[in-house]
């Protein structure tokens, strides 16, 4: 099952219990960023291009145990930067289970073969598994040969421990539909949880710019790389109407306040994509930013094409809830898939 029934069930009790006090805005996933370091350089990356005294800062574990319990998000994803390479991850993802956390521990998988035995499995911890296509395509991307197997060793290390595994996808312009198929078939071989998949975000600070998807290419790739789905068996660690909206079958405009992202410098607005300042606290993020001004509707050049999963997931999740057939919709996309 992509998504354990534990999860499930505790993120609808979660978005249920919002609506019923009428709460507009809330947080589902928070990206904590505990570090922008990395033991990669990708072309497509925003994060590494920090200056030295930025990438050599690190947020504390109890930093980062402030910032959950101020969020109050059921899921956490722990991206950055290369997480495995803060010498207290251990810690911050153990106290983040301990709070009843939903973890996806983001990993280029360099790492993670070495320093695996220091995790157990839980239902409350996935390896989230960064991987955008098969060998050559991925080690092109991510500019390093060798990095693919690497990654796919560290998929089987953890699966063979009973860890939960997906793994994290995202697609760039000019990438071959059928070759992203086939891409999927292997890592379904894998036998991996789930798998994630977004289009690329054009950051002004990436070194390569060239690569980033405007919508309706968007939707034509993403409509020939889902087609018939249903019948592939497999198993996307996303709302079903997050892919709809990938393929222009459905609209929706973005829910930034849904995946906030903390990081070494601060509360991030409006979003993990935007560099639009930082609020010192939650709650001063939620109350005085000016959420009108983002999203496709607002006019915003930075978020025009923008397909995001951590914008517009939230949406998906919301409209999963707004009718009974989308709430039984969403509940039979949690069966295994083929
Ligand atoms: S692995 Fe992730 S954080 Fe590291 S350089 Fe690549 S995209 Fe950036
Ligand atoms: S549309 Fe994209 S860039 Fe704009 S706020 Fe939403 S997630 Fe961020």
């Amino acid at each position: 099952m992509a998504i354990p029934l534990q999860q499930a069930l505790k993120v609808g009790a979660y978005v249920m219990q919002k609506k019923w006090k009428k709460e507009d805005r809330y947080p589902l996933v928070l990206m904590l960023e505990p570090l922008f370091r990395c033991n990669l350089e990708c072309a497509g990356c925003g994060k590494i291009q920090y200056p030295e005294e930025i990438l050599k800062k690190r947020l504390t574990p109890e930093e980062c145990f402030h910032a959950v319990e101020e969020c109050g998000a059921p899921v956490v994803t722990i991206a950055g930067g290369e997480p495995l390479i803060h010498p207290e991850i251990v810690e911050i993802v153990s106290g983040m289970i301990e709070r009843k956390k939903f973890v996806y521990l983001c990993s280029n998988g360099i790492l993670l073969e070495k320093y695996i035995d220091r995790f157990s499995p839980s239902p409350y911890l996935t390896f989230s598994i960064h991987l955008d296509g098969l060998q050559e395509t991925h080690d092109r991307l991510v500019c390093r040969e060798g990095v693919f197997d690497m990654a796919v060793r560290a998929i089987r290390a953890a699966t063979a421990r009973g860890f939960r595994v997906t793994t994290n996808t995202t697609v760039f312009e000019g990438e071959d539909p059928a070759e992203i198929r086939k891409f999927f078939d292997y890592v379904k071989e894998l036998g991996v949880n789930g798998m994630m998949i977004s289009p690329g975000y054009s950051y002004d600070w990436a070194p390569d710019q060239e690569h980033f998807l405007k919508k309706d290419r968007t939707r034509n790739l993403f409509r020939m790389i889902l087609a018939d789905r249903a019948g592939k068996g497999w198993n996307f660690n996303h709302s079903p109407f997050y892919l709809d909206f990938l393929e222009g079958e459905r609209d929706y405009d973005c829910t930034p306040w849904g995946s906030p992202n903390y990081s070494v410098l601060g509360w991030q607005r409006p979003c993990y994509l935007l560099n639009e300042g930082y609020a010192s606290s939650f709650r001063e993020l939620m109350e005085d930013t000016d959420w009108s001004k983002y999203g496709p509707s607002s006019g915003h050049a930075k978020c025009r094409d923008c397909m995001v999963h951590c914008g517009f997931e939230p949406s998906a999740v919301g409209d999963a809830t707004s009718s009974i057939k989308n709430t039984l919709r969403s509940i039979s996309s949690l069966l295994p898939a083929g």
